[in-house]
């Protein structure tokens, strides 16, 4: 019967989708749900990269990399508390999973640089092009292609289990059909985060209390229920990640990759006040400290033709430009005479190779090239770095972290892989190598019952 298959996927983020097709790929009957009317999640709203260590796009380019590097910036970025086996994981898969992603079409040969990372390791498509959007459709493609029976508006409600506790399917509700039932060998959560779910993630870290969010509307966090009701143990909830550069003026999130590509952050004084390219907790901690608890963005022409996505900016109206400093900074209620010397001492660190004042690590371009740019910034909740506990396998373990039979979770809802904090290019990476290996061990499962 339809409803009747080896593998039900929840979610179609990029987790989701890598879970599908790899299923599907190692011979297994997959439907994938999804509770929003249209797919993509928050990956599809990925600005940065994928991060990968030890890829011919690396090598092509001349960048020494190494898989202890990757997984030195990683536990550092996640201050320690990451699940070890999981970032070896996430690291040693990294470049076959952009290897997978590359064979069904996508493109991920440009290269760049975001927070915590010790050398350019974020694959990317060349010119610019979103890379979430660009890897879910790859995605998609792929799915059509293979016929994946795909339900939009069709949320998970409860994973359903026989006597002895292995999984044998899940209760979904469809927008037209109502409830139903899928029977399935295994089940996949890929459901995401809550970040949008301003009372869940306030209630675990009360400081960010009505806080903005970058994320789609999908991100509430339901799948951490449908898990914990399963017998699911959650892992590292309260960590929650604020993305430093959200702007004020259109609640657009502002990709890390300008300041990596140059940008500078300068506070209402017209100052610097940290590192740029710091992680993403301390930059977001920095900013909440200035006047007016935001802070600008603050480059030049030859930032802006650097990087495709700050014309996307342009044109929403958030970065108001003049032809001098002085200009910017009475436009944007700057102190316009200080910012001027802030990157006239900036651009000598440029050319001497070190930043005296902050140690920023990479200095790709001076800032003195035709128009300037101040892009307004404040912090909104981005990524929640726990969830469902998982092992290496990426099967779902119970609070005594015994294995939930048919059970397994990728992406943002799991927990363990990021620790306390989220690199930068660290998503897409763990989506694409989770759902494909959650994808692959479903299928073996299924098969071997
Ligand atoms: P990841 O990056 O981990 O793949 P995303 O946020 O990109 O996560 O995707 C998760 C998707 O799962 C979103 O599109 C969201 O709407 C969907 N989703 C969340 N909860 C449910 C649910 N209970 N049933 C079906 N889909 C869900």
């Amino acid at each position: 019967p339809k409803d009747t298959v080896d593998v039900v996927v929840v979610g179609s983020g990029g987790a989701g989708f890598s879970a599908s097709v790899s299923a599907h790929d190692h011979g297994a009957k997959v439907i994938l749900i999804e509770k929003e009317p249209v797919i993509g999640g928050n990956a599809k709203l990925a600005a940065g990269g994928m991060n990968a260590a030890w890829t011919d796009q690396q090598k092509a380019k001349g960048i020494e990399d190494s898989l202890e590097l990757m997984t030195k910036d990683t536990m550092k970025g996640g201050r320690n508390i990451n699940d070890p086996a999981l970032v070896d994981v996430l690291v040693s898969h990294s470049k076959g999973s952009v290897d997978w992603m590359t064979a069904m079409g996508a493109d991920l040969s440009d290269v760049g640089r975001m927070g915590g990372a010790s050398v350019n390791r974020t694959h990317r498509p060349t010119g610019g092009a979103g890379v979430g959007a660009h890897v879910v459709q790859v995605l998609y493609d792929n799915a059509v292609k293979r016929d994946i029976d795909m339900r939009m508006n069709t949320r998970g409600i409860e994973i359903l289990k026989d006597d002895s506790g292995n999984v044998k399917g899940l209760l979904v509700k469809g927008m037209y059909k109502g409830y139903y039932w899928i029977k399935a060998d295994a089940v996949i959560l890929a459901t995401g985060g809550f970040a949008k779910n301003n009372e869940r993630v306030s209630k675990l870290d009360p400081k960010l209390k009505g806080f903005v969010s970058t994320n789609q509307p999908g991100a509430t966090g339901d799948g951490i229920d449908v898990a914990g009701n399963a017998g699911a143990a959650m892992k590292d909830l309260e960590y929650i990640q604020a993305h430093p550069t959200l702007s004020v003026k259109g609640g657009v999130m502002v990709t890390e990759a300008v300041r990596g590509n140059g940008a500078i952050l300068v506070n209402r004084e017209g100052k610097r006040f940290v590192n740029e390219i710091t992680t993403r907790d301390k930059a977001a901690a920095a900013i909440l400290q200035q006047t007016g608890k935001s802070a600008y963005l603050i480059f030049d022409d030859s930032v802006r033709k650097s990087l495709k996505k700050i014309d996307k900016y342009i044109g929403l109206g958030v970065a108001p430009t003049a032809d001098t400093l002085v200009k910017l900074g009475k436009l944007e209620n700057i102190d316009g005479k200080a910012l001027k010397e802030t990157v006239a001492r900036y651009n000598t660190f440029v050319t001497s190779g070190k930043d005296a004042d902050f140690e920023r690590p990479n200095l790709p371009r001076a800032i003195n090239e035709g128009n300037y740019y101040a892009i307004e910034v404040t912090p909104g909740v981005h990524h929640t770095m726990g969830g469902v506990m998982i092992d290496s396998k990426a099967e779902v373990m119970n609070a005594k972290q015994q294995v939930i039979p048919g059970l397994y979770g990728a992406g943002e809802v799991t927990g363990g892989v990021h620790g306390a904090n989220r690199l930068g290019g660290n998503a897409i990476s763990d989506i694409i190598t989770f759902g494909r290996l959650a994808g692959e061990q479903a299928a073996a499962y299924s098969k071997k019952k």
